[in-house]
Order: structure tokens, then C-alpha cells, then sequence
């Protein structure tokens, strides 16, 4: 089979250049033809460690050995209680439940806000509040909480009860967070899909104060921003609030498909065996790798060396400002959304000709997402490309 003829049996739901991808080693992947690109999309934040990398290997091999891929949630297995342990130990949460994707963990957050809420004794207290611009994922409750009329349209009606905020619009928020309807509020501390937005501070704290006098669950989605993306484990850490759950994906098991909940015990103490549950998640394979992957993100010198990359790229994309080559940078550590004064997909297409792997994150801005262990070299490299570009 050629790969034009592969390529044409895959479901036409992606926009994919021509270039076939081969192999990769650090931040730099290959295609087919031998042309070589600096990676600044790590699969979508997934590649956290970058392509190749040692820890991931050795940590699939020892797992492999074991002979253990799987086993189902029918029984105990050691790497899923080891890794959910390392996750309570660094964050707010007590309990964790494991899944295989991003939407999968959204799911998990919304179907356990509404079960805490059914557990306290409130028929009714089924809603959940998301926020314009948000993004959490494409199944369907996921969607529902996905301000993108676009993704949403065509697969109406879609599920009931979810409200989607302006977050900008205070009177608003506070007349959608209510106790006697509101089981959870689902928030990214930063929009990444939604063009790289930082959620202010202010902002999620009211948003705790209100969802602890609605009696609702206060969620944070740090699929893309977790796990170190912004300098620190949460990108919410750093606003010393702290949510009711969270939901973990995207780098989770070192580009291995993983998700997973983050649950206090007050939430947690409402689910029973049985209300919910899958076949894959947590499995000793991935859960394996993921323990291996995280004590790499959560190591003091790899979290600062992405703050001091953060700052690198801050004070490039200040002089880029300057030179008017772009109109706003925003960003964190190593997610950064640059808002161009035109559409951002030729831009995209530009660099991947000059060798230079981005993507976009709306119709105006470029987003890039290196490996969080990438050489300050190479990330001088990539920031001169799409200067160049620009
Ligand atoms: C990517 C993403 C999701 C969805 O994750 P999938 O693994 O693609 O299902 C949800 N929320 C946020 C914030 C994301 O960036």
C-alpha cells in the first residue's frame, strides 16, 4: 500500500499537510522524504519529554516485561495505585480515577459533580457552568461544555443542563453558579484551544467562593496546561486556589493514551462501586510509563528550566510586539499563543516549509508547544524561524 492510498482510508476528519512523519529523537522529527523539522507542537502537548526519549523507552521495556499489558479493572494491579499515590502526594487531590483521554477525564469530572450533587440529597442540581471560549474535549458532554458552535452544530441536541458562561460578564457568572441547580463549574486556568487566555486569578478565586456557597463542584480541566506545560505541576498552583477535581491527559504516560480525575474526598466519598467505570484506564502498561514520565515533569530542574524558557520566550516575543511582526503574546512556561494581525494557518504552513512544526489555536494565533526539556539552542531556533517567517 502507498501512503497516498492509507491516507484516503482514514476518516476525512483531519486536515493533514503531505509530509509523512517517520521518526523522531528529541525536539526534531523526520518524514518520509528525510526532511528534518524542529517539533514545536510535542503532539499537541503530549510529547512532554520529546520524541525518543530515554525514560519513556526503558520504562516501556521494564514494563513489557512483566508480561502485563493489561488486566482490566477487575483486579489490583501495582502501577495504577503507585502513580495515583505520586499524584495525590503533589496535588490538592485525595483520590484518582484513571481513563485514556482527555474528553474521557472531562466526562469523568461532569459525571461525578452530578453524582456528588445526587449524593447530598438535591434533585435537580444537575447543571453544569463552562466558560466562552473554553475547550474540553469532543465527546458528548465534553462538547457540551465547548463554546465552539461549530464543533457543536451538527451533532444537536447535545447533553441538557450545561450553561455556557461569559466570563468576562461577573453578573452573569454569579447568576449561573446556584445552589439549588448547579452540580459543577469547569474551567481551563488557561483557554489553550481558545488562543492561549490566561484566566486571571481574581477570577478563579471567586469562582471557588461561589461554588462553595452553591454547594457545587469546582473543576479545573488542565489537560493541555498540566503536568508542568507552565513552569509548575497546575497552572493553577500558582493562583493558590484549589479546585473540588481535576482533569489530566495530554502528557500524562509520554505520548501513551491516559487520563485521569483528580478528586477530594468530599467529592470522592459520594461515588459508589459500580457508578463508573472503563475497561482500559489505568492499565499497569500506561500507568507504568506515566509514573516513569512524571517524576521527570514534577522535578524541581526540569520545572525551572520551563520557567526560564517562559522567560526566554517572553522577552523575544516582547521584541516581536515591538517590531509589530505580531499583536499580543500570551503565555506561560512552554505554551504560548501568539495573536497575528492575519489568519494564523498560512503562518503555520510557512514554518512547517521552513522547518518549523507549530500549530494554530483559533483563527488568529499560533501556538507553540516545545518539549519541556527543549535545548534553550533549539528554542532560539525555532523562535528565529517563524521570526523569519513572520
Ligand atoms: C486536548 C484537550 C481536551 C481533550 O483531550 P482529548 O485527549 O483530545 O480527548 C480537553 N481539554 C483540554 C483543555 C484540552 O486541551
Amino acid at each position: 500500500m502507498n501512503a497516498l492510498a492509507t491516507a484516503s482510508a482514514l476518516l476525512g476528519v483531519y486536515t493533514q499537510p503531505e509530509a509523512v512523519l517517520v521518526s523522531g529523537s528529541g525536539a526534531r522529527v523526520r518524514d518520509a522524504a528525510g526532511r528534518e523539522y524542529l517539533d514545536f507542537t510535542s503532539g499537541i502537548a503530549v510529547n512532554a519529554l520529546g520524541h525518543g526519549d530515554a525514560t519513556v523507552e526503558r520504562a516501556i521495556r521494564s514494563a513489557l516485561e512483566t508480561g502485563l499489558v493489561h488486566t482490566s479493572n477487575l483486579f489490583r494491579t501495582r502501577p495504577a495505585e503507585e502513580l495515583a499515590a505520586w499524584l495525590v502526594e503533589r496535588s490538592f487531590g485525595d483520590r484518582v480515577f484513571f481513563c485514556n483521554s482527555g474528553a474521557e477525564a472531562v466526562e469523568g469530572t461532569l459525571k461525578f459533580a452530578r453524582r456528588w450533587a445526587t449524593a447530598v440529597g438535591k434533585p435537580g442540581k444537575t447543571g453544569i457552568v463552562a466558560f466562552t471560549g473554553g475547550f474540553h474535549g469532543r465527546t458528548m458532554g465534553a462538547l457540551s461544555a465547548t463554546d465552539r458552535p461549530a464543533y457543536q452544530a451538527p451533532f444537536a441536541p447535545l447533553v441538557p443542563g450545561v450553561q455556557i458562561v461569559d466570563a468576562a460578564d461577573p453578573g452573569a457568572v454569579r447568576a449561573a453558579i446556584r445552589a439549588d441547580r448547579t452540580a459543577g463549574v469547569i474551567v481551563e486556568p488557561i483557554q489553550a484551544e481558545g488562543g492561549v487566555h490566561e484566566v486571571d486569578d481574581g477570577f478563579l478565586r471567586t469562582l471557588r467562593e461561589l461554588c462553595d456557597g452553591a454547594g457545587a463542584a469546582l473543576i479545573f480541566d488542565e489537560v493541555q496546561t498540566g503536568l508542568g506545560r507552565t513552569g509548575t505541576l497546575g497552572a493553577h498552583e500558582a493562583s493558590g486556589v484549589a479546585p473540588d477535581m481535576m482533569a489530566l491527559a495530554k502528557p500524562l504516560a509520554g505520548g501513551l493514551p491516559m487520563g485521569a480525575v483528580l478528586l477530594t474526598e468530599r467529592v470522592a466519598g459520594a461515588i459508589r462501586p459500580g457508578d463508573h467505570a472503563t475497561t482500559f484506564g489505568g492499565g499497569p502498561l500506561v500507568a507504568s510509563v506515566a509514573l516513569a514520565v512524571c517524576s521527570r515533569l514534577g522535578s524541581p530542574d526540569l520545572l525551572r528550566g520551563v520557567r526560564e524558557a517562559g522567560a526566554q520566550v517572553r522577552a523575544r516575543a516582547d521584541a516581536l510586539v515591538r517590531g509589530r511582526a505580531i499583536v499580543e503574546a500570551r503565555g506561560r512556561g512552554l505554551l504560548w499563543g501568539f495573536e497575528l494581525d492575519r489568519p494564523a494557518a498560512p503562518v503555520v504552513d510557512a514554518a512547517r516549509d521552513a522547518g518549523l512544526l507549530i500549530c494554530t489555536a483559533g483563527a488568529n494565533v499560533v501556538r507553540l508547544l516545545p518539549p519541556l526539556n527543549v535545548p534553550s539552542g533549539e528554542l532560539r531556533l525555532g523562535l528565529d524561524i517563524l521570526e523569519e517567517v513572520l
